[in-house]
């Protein structure tokens, strides 16, 4: 527990109450626990754990990313649930499934409220509303100690099932959790899953509200515990990871995500790019990169579903991520 980041993030307990009590009559399939030899067509079988002593586990490394975790939560997400509009009932129950994985993963899960106006998202009218962050910190974090996050946003415009726009981010993000569960990371990861990226108006104050919400809820201290973040942003289609920088001229974090995917062996290529939450991290001064974005011209339609996912790009993707965070 962080008693110092719960309090500073303003979590609404009732609003996660809330969410488990619409999941768990939703009708999703539940996770099995790790003891349980039950078979669930969310969660692929876990292979063995890695070998660890209680005082040093492994570091963790590129080939630690199973793209399979992934790949199923893409079908769960884009293809059992649907669209997820950032302040609808289907958003609430991907939510809700998102914070059980994590917390299967003995990670702290906290839903933080992310307030949304009405507006018009990609054609079509979305109401005023709430949506939340999933938010999942290791044991023993502390926020205002140095930190990197992970995140990828979770909902969808209302028409598209989102498989590539953004359960393929969800996706690579929740395997790299499982990934880093129990092994060593250079520095400790906050798992984020931001509610309302999509546009719901056409100026750049539209558009970011959960990455927003986050930023602005942490103290100078713990903003500037935060050593790098990544938005996983549309990361299964393609051959080679978009490294996009929002910064102008010089970019060490860019060239620190650059220097991961040459270490893993991944085909990538340097892009400018604002359009995703790492833009609400640099604005407020913080470190932050996006991974994704290859052309994809049905990702904002009703044809973004799981088929169009490549395996091989969310492996690219993951193992980039696993590389930035080995230890040195
Ligand atoms: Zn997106």
């Amino acid at each position: 527990m962080a008693p110092a980041r719960i309090s500073a993030m303003g979590w609404v307990l009732a609003a996660s109450l809330a969410l488990a009590l619409v999941a768990c009559t939703a009708g999703d399939p539940e996770p099995p626990r790790p003891s349980a030899q039950v078979s669930d067509p969310t969660e692929p079988p876990s292979e063995a754990l890695p070998t660890t002593s209680p005082e040093r586990p492994a570091g963790v490394k590129p080939a630690d990313f199973r793209p399979v975790i992934a790949l199923a939560a893409v079908r769960h997400l884009a293809g059992t649930i649907g669209p997820r509009e950032a302040s609808g009932p289907a958003y609430e129950r991907a939510a809700g499934w998102v914070g059980r994985r994590f917390e299967r993963l003995g990670l702290t899960v906290q839903h933080q409220r992310v307030d949304v106006p009405a507006g018009t998202s990609w054609g079509v009218a979305v109401p005023a509303g709430r949506s939340v962050n999933v938010i999942a910190v290791p044991p023993g974090f502390v926020a205002d100690q140095p930190h990197l996050v992970v995140g990828a946003h979770l909902d969808t415009v209302p028409q598209a099932p989102g498989a590539e726009d953004n359960a393929s981010g969800i996706g690579v993000m929740l395997a790299v959790a499982e990934a880093t569960a129990l092994r060593r990371t250079r520095l400790p990861v906050v798992f984020v899953a931001f509610g309302a990226e999509e546009p719901r108006g056409e100026t750049d104050a539209d558009h970011h509200y959960g990455s927003r919400t986050y930023v602005r809820s942490l103290p100078a201290g713990e903003r500037a515990a935060i050593k790098g973040m990544l938005s996983l942003d549309r990361v299964g289609v393609g051959g080679v990871v978009s490294v996009g920088s929002a910064r102008d001229g010089l970019d060490r974090a860019a060239d620190q995500v650059e220097q991961a995917a040459e270490a893993a062996g991944v085909p990538f290529v340097r892009e400018d790019n604002r359009s995703s939450d790492h833009w609400q991290f640099v604005l407020a001064g913080m470190p932050g990169v996006r991974l994704g974005s290859t052309p994809y011209a049905g990702y904002h339609s009703p044809q973004d579903v799981p088929e169009v996912i490549e395996p091989d790009q969310l492996e690219r993707t993951g193992r980039l991520v696993l590389a930035w965070l080995r230890p040195g």
